[in-house]
């Protein structure tokens, strides 16, 4: 799947959802780090006479006040805090052979309530999210989908001619597979990645529903996207980073929140499903000698081809 939320993780949202409302505890203390060459980065450290081994680095961010500066979001065994390098480290021409000047910048506080986005979602909605790694609009996007033509088709799980054609590749297939049953290895879903929020649903060969993402549901705050940005960048301080879990959250809830004739459109269409049936048959391609299932090879003037040979084939022809 594309990076598209890094910093957002399941497990790691709670923690961003704090930084954001300044569940804080400020330390603000001059600790001892080791460094790890191999894998630069701080592997523990050392706080009033306590050691702090780091088990999972969520996120290195660099300051938004300043470009010296490097924050780095660390979980430890008693709790997750951001730690930062003096800007004077930096400037030393070998970062390694300096080890000592970092500070303690904050602790995080646990957060034992429920967040508000938990307490939306529902128990399948949660089911899928951490199949997915995640809760993200698209995701929801694509449960909204899913859920609405389960129901308009009246369709089980189990009815194994339901098919599903998306036109995009992003996280919102994860959610239409795991509601529909429908996923590229049984045959039954179809993914053309064109970009766009493009549904069909079909139990008949003639024709199925089709939901298309409406203008509304696009509308992305400008603020949402320049973060977004940023993030893929890794130009994202820690600020802003909590920041976006905010606006995802805000997105989330909206998108979940929508009337189901707000959030798409909807029409009936003709559909014409694509069967490529695959055989059992496994054969050497007469091109590259690679074992390929028979009925994906293409006779091409006595020769059998994989898909590869042939396009090179034809590259070589155009030459
Ligand atoms: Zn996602
Ligand atoms: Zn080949």
């Amino acid at each position: 799947m594309t990076p598209n939320y890094p910093p957002v993780g399941m497990r790691n949202a709670p923690v961003f959802r704090q930084i954001y409302r300044e569940n804080i505890i400020p330390i603000q203390e001059a600790i001892a780090v080791d460094w790890d060459n191999r894998l630069q980065m701080p592997v523990s450290f050392h706080y009033l006479g306590r050691s702090y081994e780091i088990l999972e680095l969520i996120g290195v961010y660099p300051d938004a006040s300043s470009v010296s500066t490097l924050t780095f979001l660390a979980r430890t065994p008693y709790g997750v805090c951001a730690i930062y390098l003096d800007p004077g480290v930096l400037h030393a021409p070998n970062l390694s052979n300096r080890p000592g000047q970092w500070v303690l910048h904050y602790f995080i506080e646990e957060d034992s309530a429920q967040s508000e986005v938990d307490m939306l979602v529902e128990m399948k909605l949660k089911q899928i999210a951490d199949f997915h790694g995640h809760l993200c609009p698209d995701l929801v996007i694509g449960y909204r989908a899913a859920q609405y033509a389960l129901t308009r088709l009246e369709v089980k799980l189990a009815l194994p001619y339901l098919r599903v054609s998306v036109e995009n590749n992003t996280s919102a297939v994860d959610a239409i597979q795991m509601l529909t049953g429908c996923t590229p290895g049984n045959q039954r879903l179809s993914i053309r990645d064109e970009g766009k929020h493009v549904y069909v649903f079909q139990v008949s060969d003639q024709h199925g529903l089709c939901l298309t993402l409406a203008a509304p549901g696009q509308e992305v705050p400008a603020e949402f996207l320049s973060i977004e940005q940023k993030i893929q960048a890794g130009a994202a301080s820690l600020d802003e980073a909590a920041a976006y879990q905010y606006l995802l959250d805000a997105r989330v809830s909206y998108l979940l929140k929508l009337p189901i004739e707000a959030l798409f459109e909807m029409r009936w269409v003709e559909t014409a499903w694509q069967e490529a049936p695959l055989s059992s048959d496994i054969r050497k391609c007469d091109g590259c000698g690679e074992p390929v299932i028979g009925s994906r090879l293409i006779n091409l003037h006595g020769r059998r081809l994989c898909q590869s040979c042939l396009a090179s084939r034809r590259t070589i022809n155009a030459n």
